[in-house]
């Protein structure tokens, strides 16, 4: 039955940075749809355990900081530890700094391709190396962001990062779909998170981007669940390289 290709019981999902946000949203969404999810990050998951205990949902904490990519491997191996194998990665970890280009410090620009880019690609290589083991396949999901298509102003490293980010979306479907391994990623649009704080108290800047979103609205974590799940699920399977937008109709504007 059609729904049946929609659940996500028997599967295994890691996803970063899953203490809060978007990533806290997808993980609660996978565990719904019957996955059991490693927790990824750097900071304590007790709100996310208790939202999946609210209702049974599995999930375990792995502890950390995708600043430096010799954890990638850890990763994927404790996930696989605890829970005997590897479906699904969601490589949702990301920051942001700002600030004009003219000045922009080298650090500002490598921190946020270290935890964007460089341990996105890392941890999708080690998850790779599960799937192929495993030998059924596998999924990776990246989020993206508005900014993998339009330039945006004073935050080059993040444009660059999630520019990257779409093209190797692309480039690792082209490498893997053959080994049943799909790679797709989400842009999210403005969506309430820690992420946007900055922005949100910035009275003029706020209304300037509602006014903006089709939908009359700013998205928040949930409203990611519905592409995630699909992503996640055998109703992608013949899905690849392709970033679903999720911004309350942004970029078609
Ligand atoms: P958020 O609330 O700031 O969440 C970011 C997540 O990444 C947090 O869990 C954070 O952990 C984690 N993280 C950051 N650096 C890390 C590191 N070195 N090691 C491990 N985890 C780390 O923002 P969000 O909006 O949910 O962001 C999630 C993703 O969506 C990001 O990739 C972001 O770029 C993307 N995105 C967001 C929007 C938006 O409008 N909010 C739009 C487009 C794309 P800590 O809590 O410990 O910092």
């Amino acid at each position: 039955m059609i729904l049946d290709m929609f659940s996500l019981k028997g599967r295994v999902a890691a996803v970063t940075g899953a203490n809060t946000g978007l990533g806290q949203g997808v993980a609660l969404a996978l565990a719904e749809a019957g996955a059991k999810v490693a927790l990824v990050g750097r900071s304590p998951m007790d709100d996310t355990l208790a939202r999946f205990k609210a209702f049974g949902g599995d999930g375990f904490p792995v502890k950390a900081d995708l600043a430096n990519t010799a954890v990638c491997r850890k990763i994927i191996d404790e996930t696989v530890a605890k829970y005997g194998g590897l479906d699904i990665l969601v490589n949702n970890a990301g920051i942001i700094r700002r600030g004009d280009s003219i000045d922009f410090t080298e650090k500002d620009w490598d921190d946020v391709m270290n935890v964007n880019l460089k341990s996105l690609f890392f941890l999708s290589q080690a998850a790779a190396k599960v799937f192929i083991k495993q030998g059924r396949g596998g999924k990776i999901i990246n989020i993206a962001s508005l900014l993998s298509y339009q330039g945006g102003v004073r935050v080059p490293s993040y444009t660059s990062a999630k520019s990257g980010v779409i093209g190797l979306t692309r480039l690792l479907a082209n490498e893997w779909a053959a080994k049943g391994i799909c790679v797709n990623g989400i842009a999210p649009g403005y969506m309430v998170t820690n992420n946007t704080e900055a922005l949100r108290k910035d009275p003029v800047r706020y209304q300037a981007i509602l006014d903006r979103i089709p939908a009359g609205r700013w998205g928040v974590p949930a409203d990611l669940a519905g592409a995630a799940v699909f992503l996640a699920s055998p109703a992608s399977d013949y899905l690849q390289g392709f970033t679903i937008a999720v911004d309350g109709g942004w970029l078609g504007r």
